[in-house]
């Protein structure tokens, strides 16, 4: 087994309920973290983003690459990452390395003005829009302690956890 391949938490795991905590310095444990993560994200055949809580971390961290490795120049680290304006709205699915088998329909923001830190601690302002800032969402989501199945209506939520049930009895929860 790879070392640098981490476990992925799943629903159900405590980590995955917490708030984060703020990065304080940025380290080599850090930016090993960072490197592991991101192995990690690329050895899953979906995943196009991980959080720091996914793999047991509970720290402000998240790595994203929409495009699953084909482009890695387009991933983007993000550290305690905060949005500072938002606007539109737009429902659209979203899958989640940590519900394996689930997907769900998500309310989220068309487009961020978002700041956030990168891997050499540089501040960044930055907007994204669309796809993007879906995804910086959801990630955003994972560092406050929220998960996809959260933000469903409570009918869709008993129904998603049954699909768990069945999916955990048939052996597919992985
Ligand atoms: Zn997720």
């Amino acid at each position: 087994m790879d070392e640098n391949i981490l476990m992925i938490y799943k629903y159900g795991d405590d980590v995955l309920k917490l708030k984060a905590e703020e990065v304080k310095h940025i380290d080599e444990d850090i930016i090993k973290l960072l490197d592991k993560m991101t192995a990690t994200m690329y050895s899953t055949n979906n995943g196009i983003g991980l959080a720091a809580p996914q793999v047991g971390k509970s720290l402000q961290m998240s790595v994203i690459d929409l495009t699953m490795g084909a482009k890695a120049e387009e991933r983007i680290v993000l550290i305690n990452p905060e949005i500072i304006e938002s606007d539109g709205v737009e429902t659209g699915e979203e899958g989640c390395l940590s519900l394996p088998g689930i997907s769900a329909q998500v309310k989220r923001k068309t487009r961020l003005l978002l700041q956030y830190f990168d891997l050499a601690g540089k501040e960044h302002q930055r907007e994204f829009q669309g796809f993007m800032a879906r995804a910086i969402q959801h990630e955003i989501d994972h560092l406050q302690g929220v998960l996809i199945i959260d933000r469903v209506s409570s009918l869709r939520r008993q129904m998603v956890k049954k699909e768990i049930k069945r999916l955990k009895r048939d052996g597919k929860w992985n």
